[in-house]
């Protein structure tokens, strides 16, 4: 399971949870930052200090945040 970094954060890259991610899985992309599910420990850090409540846990996506899960997977496919 992981957190998953939505709609929000698009545009805005606050960056906080880079700061507090335990694990360094929060990356930057095109137009907003991603967390890498593989590497994700669900601890929370960061959706408590994201100031735009972007970040949900995995099972309390609603059907429109899913796609967000996805990109996520494919951001850092070949990584
Ligand atoms: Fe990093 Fe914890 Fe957020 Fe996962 S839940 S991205 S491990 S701060």
């Amino acid at each position: 399971m992981a957190f998953v970094i939505t709609s929000p954060c698009k545009g805005e890259l606050a960056g906080e949870c880079l700061a507090v991610c335990p694990v360094e899985c929060i990356d930057k992309g095109e137009d907003q930052f991603f967390i890498d599910p593989d590497l994700c420990i669900d601890c929370g850090a960061c959706a408590s200090v994201c100031p735009v409540d972007a970040i949900v846990e995995e099972y309390d996506l609603t059907p429109e945040q899913e796609p967000y899960l996805e990109k996520a997977e494919k951001f850092f496919e070949n990584r």
